[in-house]
């Protein structure tokens, strides 16, 4: 998969050289490249936002940067369209083609099920928002191009876009067939099957007046398998009653 990242700080993304991502790019399963949205400006000061038409607090990210931005790493996929041409109609975004993600809190809510779809696109493109957000134009732009969606981690409020796209990076990242040596323990975590997980132990099998359950240690499947899916129904009914389906 190939994954293209326009920030202004470059910098959130060092840590995507390490642990289970750090390898699968270095085994040529994650292609990353981050670009630097100041990199596509033209003046001495490297501008990347302006006023707010309308007036209010903040400032806004100006379009001209992300334009140039959108078409540098688009290139690879698509011709480029001059969406101000007249005469030429905006194209359609290619099916199976490259997907543009904004994280915004006015998105959609990422879950595990986006998570595992976009593990199957082959070029995914993450534009981080700073400040009071992007000029809407930008989304529209992007969509001539491209499939876009506007992705939210959570309904709160970052500074901005990028701890949300690490997160979204790693929750996807290691879904891609190759990147977690034993692909079993992706199958039974918290949200693949609408549950959250079961709680889990390891030795030593009493610590600090703590015991392991017994069960677990009996060597009964039948018997765990029974204790941890009461498990996951008892916590999920207790922390996140909204997964489960009205009684
Ligand atoms: N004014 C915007 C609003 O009220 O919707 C918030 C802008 S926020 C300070 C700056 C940037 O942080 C956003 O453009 C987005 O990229 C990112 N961001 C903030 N909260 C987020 C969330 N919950 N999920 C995803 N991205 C978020």
């Amino acid at each position: 998969m190939r994954i293209d990242i326009v920030t202004i700080f470059p910098e959130y993304f060092g840590a995507l050289d390490v642990s289970l991502l750090g390898r699968a790019r270095e085994d040529g399963i994650l292609d990353v490249n981050v670009h630097d949205l100041r990199a596509f400006t033209h003046d001495r000061h490297r501008t990347v936002d302006d006023k707010p038409y309308g007036g209010g607090a903040g400032m806004v990210m100006k379009p001209e940067p992300w334009g140039e931005a959108l078409d540098a790493v688009l290139e690879v996929d698509a011709p480029v369209v001059d969406v101000l041409t007249v005469d030429a109609p905006p194209a359609e975004p290619v099916e199976g083609g490259p997907i543009v993600i904004f994280p915004s809190p006015a998105g959609e809510v990422f879950t595990q099920a986006m998570a595992r779809e976009l593990s199957g696109a082959e070029h995914l493109v993450f534009g981080c928002g700073r400040y009071e957000g992007i000029d809407q134009r930008v989304f529209e732009y992007a969509g001539s191009r491209a499939s876009v969606r506007l992705v939210s981690l959570g309904d709160y409020v970052l500074n901005g876009g990028e701890v949300a796209v690490m997160a979204m990076i790693e929750a996807i990242g290691r879904l891609i067939p190759g990147v977690i040596g034993n692909p079993e323990s992706l199958v039974e975590e918290s949200h693949e099957d609408g549950l959250l997980e079961y709680p889990s132990y390891t030795k030593p099998a009493e610590w600090r007046g703590l015991a392991v359950p017994p069960v677990l240690m009996g060597g009964n499947h039948g018997a765990i398998a029974a204790w941890r899916h009461a498990a996951q129904l008892e916590r999920t009914r207790r922390v996140r009653p909204d997964l489960l389906p009205p009684a």
